[in-house]
């Protein structure tokens, strides 16, 4: 019977590897040529370099398979909000004055993307111009957080939560608890808290989750820059005091305040040193990447992020998710997810901050050209639906020429459907 033993003994070895730029594989893969005889015979260092390898590539396939599905979600949002011209053109339609539509690999991931497309940057509900938003906005957030560190300071992460029910629509609960969070930091008695426990700077995250029993559940992630040590308990118990006061101030319906003062300010601490917790879904998650990806990340259990909502509507396994996820788009309309407080950005030298468009339809000048696709050639790919579309990425990604054959193809089906 095959098994462990024998795939191990018979001298086979996953092809993995071999299939890796170097440029990916970095420091573990050179320490292969460097530290070991004979990285092939099992040594530690082999060892480690090969599974450094396998994992590198494992999260290259994930990061594709990643971008196949943005691409298959967003032409799902396309049929939820199909009264807006911007999303449906969003990396379908060349931009105005356009002559061709390029592929670019970018340096950091090493994946293919489109480049002189429209892009709608709505980034709270397109699942491409979003994870781009999102990425830049990460990169933004770990810099402010190095430079805190390196002056001796700590991060903290703040949770506010407020009551709702499901009969309360998202609306009004994101209009309050956002109000909320004005009036809080706008508060004498705030200002004194934070003068005391040395909060300098704050990103307040607004998160959204959607689950069939509660509703909509709308709360703020606030990443706190703390000068130095201070006590977090006696913070954390001041503050559900004072937004408890905000919520009720705002008309908010508390019918168990008990329970916001236990649970409706949660401050914690523990971060390593690359400022990471284990986070409620169990896996070791960086800070940027929850303030920055608050409405990205897989929801848990019955608590569904918006990018859940538009799995659901494209497997059909949540009766009105369509209706659910409108509502959502409607009620983030015209504010921003995710705030710097006043000079902040200035003071820890972060140069000034763009607008989710100008996130959306930038170019990275350090990305690679791939390939030059004339207008009639994208219209081929568009033909082929966003399968088609996610092919060329894929292929583009380790083998342009490859990539370009395949246009070429769709070239001819396009044209002998159209009678050419
Ligand atoms: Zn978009």
């Amino acid at each position: 019977m095959p098994g462990l033993g024998s795939a191990g003994g018979d001298g086979k070895r996953p092809q993995a590897a071999s299939v890796v730029p170097q440029a990916v594989v970095g420091g573990a893969a050179r320490g292969v040529a460097r530290g070991v005889e004979n990285p092939y015979l099992g040594t530690m260092a082999g060892f480690r370099a090969k599974v450094s390898a396998d994992s590198v590539a494992t999260a290259r396939e994930s990061a594709k398979l990643a971008r196949a599905e943005r691409y298959e979600l967003q032409a799902v949002l396309r049929g939820v909000i199909f009264e807006n011209p911007r999303i449906r053109g969003c990396l379908r339609f060349p931009r105005a004055a356009a002559r061709h539509v390029e592929i670019h690999r970018a340096h950091r991931s090493r994946l293919a993307h489109y480049s002189g497309l429209q892009t709608c940057g709505r980034g709270g509900l397109c699942p491409c111009c979003g994870a781009k938003i999102a990425e830049h906005k990460c990169r933004e957030i770990q810099a402010a957080l190095d430079v805190w560190r390196e002056r001796g300071g700590v991060p903290a992460l703040l949770t506010l939560t407020m009551p709702h029910y499901r009969s309360q629509g998202l609306s009004d609960n994101l209009r309050a608890i956002l109000a909320a969070y004005a009036e809080l930091v706008r508060n004498g008695s705030y200002r004194r808290l934070r003068v005391e426990a040395g909060l300098k700077h704050s990103i307040r995250a607004s998160e959204i989750t959607y689950g069939p029993r509660n509703g909509f559940h709308p709360h703020l992630h606030i990443l706190g820059f703390f000068g130095g040590h201070f006590d977090a308990r006696a913070f954390g118990d001041e503050l559900a005091r004072l937004w408890l006061a905000n919520l009720q101030r705002q008309g908010v319906q508390v019918d168990n305040p008990g329970a916001v003062l236990l649970r409706g300010a949660r401050v914690q601490l523990g971060f390593t040193a690359g400022a990471e917790y284990v986070s409620k879904i169990g896996r070791t998650w960086g800070l940027a990447e929850e303030v920055a990806k608050a409405n990205r990340k897989k929801g848990r259990g019955e608590h569904y992020s918006p990018a859940d909502l538009l799995r659901h509507v494209r497997d059909d396994t949540l009766p009105g998710a369509a209706g659910v996820f409108r509502e959502y788009a409607a009620a983030i309309d015209g504010k921003s997810l995710l705030q710097w407080s006043p000079n902040m950005r200035d003071e820890l030298g972060l140069s000034a901050e763009k607008t989710d468009e100008e996130i959306a339809a930038g170019i990275d000048q350090a990305d690679t050209v791939l390939a030059l696709l004339s207008l009639h050639e994208w219209r081929a790919i568009r033909f082929g639906g966003v399968a088609a579309i996610t092919r060329v990425l894929h292929l583009a990604d380790d083998d342009e020429d490859g990539a370009l054959g395949y246009v070429g193809e769709l070239v001819r089906c396009y044209e002998l459907s159209r009678g050419y």
